[in-house]
């Protein structure tokens, strides 16, 4: 018996149930890319593998819905594993321990991220499949890999076998809301040279740590204004500078983990020639600082990490004061509010990492990603090249790389308007139509399915990406139930 088996509609947990006993993080996705494809197979669906391990499986119309318009049904397959500090477990071999809390109607995973992003996807179109009783148009189920990482499955896939233009994306988390457009993004990654200094000087490296800032999703997360570590080190670096007089000194800097999560920690190890000076100059850094942020991020702290104390003779000591100002002054955060949709940002930045990099030794440089978004492609490009320009003018260089397209609002949607009567049909109230300043693989979709008529709803979810990720239970049946009939019902 399954932990999940007490749960209705039983073929959707039971599916459910299956993914989590396979690994299935980003990159390591050839298990349950084949455990899907099986099903195809021997199922008797055309099924189609390519060599990203994208999966495609064709449900032909069954009798009397011959005419009625194809559907295509997509997620994507990989998640985000992640496991609490400490836990053992394998997550690359080893299955996820699917559990429920009852009393608060959720799925999750102990110890673990669930999954839930983007398994209830695969759950709900394998179970579709099976389910002969369902009366059903032409089915396109399509699973893409890697979305979590740069979208590369949806990237390379071939997806000529398909007939439909109306597409169901399962990839949202908020059930109730229908997803009608998003932002298109690339990362930049700039390298800015910074020159060993002579060692004659004796200098004292102390740790400064920027930090307890609450970071969150670059795209969904970026309105809200809060602090960026990586910002605020470049701002404290170039203040101290103008402060001392002195040119900037460091042993290395380190801030962030991905272009597309606000930092909310960056060390650095700054060499400064009168260390009493500099915690002066730290102290009232911080008391400014935390004034400006004092509703946005209330636990910001700046502070000197004694014990981290080290002698200058020890490490190489590096006079970045040129890559410091680029930092300072390139763009970050919200550039543009949309003027066409009220409250969705239309341009923005995240500089998501800093660090030094000495890997060649003769050519030392400052290295710095950074997401870009923005619902309208030229302005994306427009925020990409002053980046570039930026770096250029600091003797760096920046190359675009993973860019993909924005999904457009189409004023006249069939599936829609069809899919939003469903909805007050079945539940006696309006769906809400939203745009999103983040990523879905619809942008990508869209430039290979001619004329895209495409929606992206989901079931709640808390957490996603995260060792709390939530799947709730009673939302995932009524989505379920809603795609049923969304695909039962004619026109
Ligand atoms: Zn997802």
């Amino acid at each position: 018996m399954g932990v999940l088996s007490e749960l209705k509609p039983e073929r959707l947990f039971y599916y459910f149930e299956e993914l989590t006993k396979i690994p299935h993080g980003s990159y390591n996705v050839d298990r349950i890319s084949d455990y899907i494809a099986s099903f195809g197979r021997d199922h008797d669906l055309e099924t189609y593998q390519d060599e990203l391990k994208n999966v495609v499986i064709i449900k032909e119309a069954s009798e009397g819905y011959e005419d009625e318009p194809p559907l295509i049904i997509q997620g994507h397959m990989d998640m985000v594993a992640v496991s609490v500090p400490g836990l053992d477990i394998d997550m690359k071999t080893e299955p996820l321990k699917a559990a429920i809390n009852a009393e608060e109607d959720y799925i999750y995973a102990e110890g673990t991220s669930l999954g839930g992003d983007d398994g209830i996807a695969v759950a709900t179109a394998l179970a579709l499949l099976e389910d002969d009783t369902l009366k059903h148009p032409r089915l396109e189920v399509v699973i893409t890999t890697n979305e979590e990482t740069g979208m590369e499955g949806a990237r390379g896939i071939d997806l000529s076998m398909l007939s439909g233009n109306r597409l169901l994306n399962l990839d949202s988390e908020d059930e109730g809301i229908f997803l009608t457009s998003c932002a298109g993004g690339l990362r930049i990654n700039a390298d800015i040279p910074v020159k060993e200094a002579a060692s004659s000087d004796k200098y004292q490296v102390r740790e400064v740590e920027i930090g307890g800032l609450l970071g969150g999703h670059s795209g969904e997360e970026i309105i809200k204004g809060r602090a960026n570590s990586n910002k605020l080190a470049a701002r404290l670096l170039f203040g101290y500078s103008k402060y001392s007089g002195e040119r900037v000194y460091i042993t290395y800097i380190e801030g962030g983990l991905a272009d597309n999560a606000i930092p909310r920690v960056t060390k650095i190890g700054v060499a400064a020639k009168n260390s009493e000076r500099f915690e002066i100059f730290i102290k009232e850094f911080e008391s400014y600082i935390k004034d400006e942020y004092h509703k946005k991020d209330p636990d910001l702290y700046v502070r000197i990490n004694d014990g981290k104390d080290d002698a200058a003779e020890s490490t190489a000591i590096y006079d970045v004061t040129d890559a410091v100002k680029f930092l300072f002054t390139v763009p970050n955060g919200v550039q543009t509010m949309s003027s066409d949709i009220e409250g969705l940002v239309e341009t923005s930045l995240n500089l998501g990492i800093v660090s030094l990099n000495c890997d060649d030794k003769t050519s030392p440089v400052i290295h710095a990603t950074f997401s870009v978004r923005s619902s309208i492609e030229s302005a994306k490009f427009e925020l990409a090249d002053r980046v570039i320009c930026l770096a250029e003018s600091f003797g760096g260089k920046a190359v675009i790389s993973g860019n993909y397209p924005g999904w457009a609002y189409r004023a006249d949607s069939p599936l829609r308007d069809k899919m939003c009567a469903l909805y007050e049909e079945m539940y006696g109230k309006k769906p809400v139509l939203k745009a999103i300043h983040a990523g879905l693989e619809c942008g990508l979709l869209s430039d290979k399915i001619t004329d895209l008529d495409c929606v992206s709803i989901g079931p709640d979810m808390k957490d996603i990406h995260t060792t709390e990720e939530k799947l709730y239970i009673s939302s995932s049946r009524r989505v379920y139930e809603f795609v049923r009939a969304l695909i039962e019902k004619k026109g």
